[in-house]
């Protein structure tokens, strides 16, 4: 293995075209969750017209600014504007109109008093203070103007980013189709859930994990049936996944051993191959990156944290580029709560758990092997301690990556 770091492996890799998803036309109620393929910009202006922002009465703001419980000001009540109705008439000098919150102000209004602040006497209006009227107009346009541009390619819809659109008036947008990645499985010894283990036996687990990952960033994992460790079982499964799907994860069979097959296999699948295999990391030293084409194809080490952490360093920024996108994943700051110590030839990612300390966050390495996966289960995100460095002492200020979370791309 001729090991490269991290963040060569990614280089290594940038250098070669990956298939971009295709497009589609989504209605609005099918956007949630789904990566914006153009840009989107505003159908309608939010508001569209001028709003009361309490309920209260539409005034001219120079007519009432002195009115006080002591001196109130006497206006005419013209008319009652109603939600979702245009204002019947204008407002004419000495005049005021009944508004609710959000109604549309009658045209020359300048403010609105609150009704608290106000008697009402038949059509007679005293105003008992007069003062900030102006401030209680939100503005046409004041959130958005028609044609703004909202989003950029590459937005995750989210549920705040929904409503925008929704606000905005547009109705459909230009999405990505989630990719197709086949998720194949390999391991004699592994046995899928439901069916009885023996001895030697190992439950499989990272065709679940890496399914959800790849779900959660907005692709489709394509799963099947466990793969033996057997040449030609595998040739055909990898055959039949790159013939059906825009990329592969393959889980197990990545390092040297003699029934390790995924070098071998995915080396004589097509060109330009395997661009990486070994990475200067731990967890996840036997990965394997390559291409076929202009599919990713990525052997993730059988360990399950080892599959999960490589996912995650390695897998997710890949396959973002079928999106267009970087990985824009945000960094916590923490304190390290106890002293790291790690072997000094290699970057290592640490599982941690965070919790609030102070006004900020301490971080508590949770130690053990890359075979427990309950580690990385119970970890809220992951240190990583660059290579040459042995010692991370407790107090110091480190990021802490978060694990993909369901639904969390940004
Ligand atoms: P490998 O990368 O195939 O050498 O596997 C390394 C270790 O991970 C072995 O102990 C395997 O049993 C285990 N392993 C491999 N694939 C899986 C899987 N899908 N689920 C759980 N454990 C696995
Ligand atoms: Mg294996």
């Amino acid at each position: 293995l001729r090991r490269v770091t991290v963040g060569e492996a990614l280089a290594a890799m940038a250098q070669f075209p990956v298939r971009t998803a295709s497009i589609e036309r989504v209605l609005l109620a099918r956007l949630e969750g789904r990566v914006l393929a153009r840009e989107v910009t505003a159908v309608e202006d939010v508001p569209c017209f001028d709003r009361s922002m309490v309920d209260g009465f539409a005034v001219r703001a120079a007519e009432v600014g002195r009115a006080s419980p002591q001196q109130p000001v006497l206006l005419r009540i013209d008319g009652e504007v109603m939600m979702g109705a245009p204002p019947a008439g204008a407002l004419e000098p000495g005049g005021a109109f009944v508004v609710p919150t959000g109604g549309a102000v009658p045209a020359g209004t300048t403010g609105v008093v609150k009704i608290e602040d106000t008697r009402v006497e038949g059509d007679r209006l005293y105003v008992l203070d007069g003062a900030h009227s102006a401030d209680r107009i939100t503005r046409a346009r004041s959130d958005v103007t028609a044609g703004d541009v909202l989003f950029r390619a590459g937005r995750v819809l989210d549920p705040a980013a929904l409503g925008l659109l929704a606000a905005a008036g547009v109705a459909h947008a230009n999405a990505y189709v989630p990719p197709r990645i086949a998720v194949l499985v390999t391991g004699d010894e592994l046995v899928e859930s439901g069916r009885p283990l023996r001895l030697g036996q190992i439950r499989e687990s990272n065709g679940t994990a890496v399914s959800a990952a790849l779900n959660a960033l907005g692709f489709e994992p394509q799963t099947g049936e466990i793969v033996p460790d057997d040449k030609d079982a595998f040739r055909q499964a990898l055959r039949h996944a790159l013939r059906t799907c825009d990329g592969a994860i393959i889980s197990g069979g990545s390092s040297v051993g003699l029934r390790d097959f995924t070098p071998l296999i995915v080396g004589e699948a097509g060109e330009p191959g395997v661009v990486v295999h070994g990475v200067r990391a731990r967890p996840g030293r036997p990965v394997l990156l390559a291409m076929i084409g202009d599919r990713p194809v990525i052997g993730l080490p059988g360990n399950p944290v080892s599959a999960l952490v490589m996912f995650e360093a390695l897998a997710k920024p890949m396959l973002l580029r079928m999106f267009d996108k970087t990985d824009e994943t945000l960094p916590w700051r923490a304190r390290l709560a106890e002293a790291l110590e790690v072997e000094p030839d290699l970057e290592h990612r640490i599982p941690v758990r965070l919790q609030r300390a102070g006004q900020g966050l301490e971080a508590t390495p949770l130690l053990g092997t890359s075979s427990q996966m309950h580690i990385l289960a119970f970890a809220d995100g992951i240190v990583i301690v660059p290579e040459g460095t042995s010692r991370v002492a407790p107090g110091s200020s480190i990021d802490v990556w978060p694990l993909t979370k369901l639904r969390t791309l940004r």
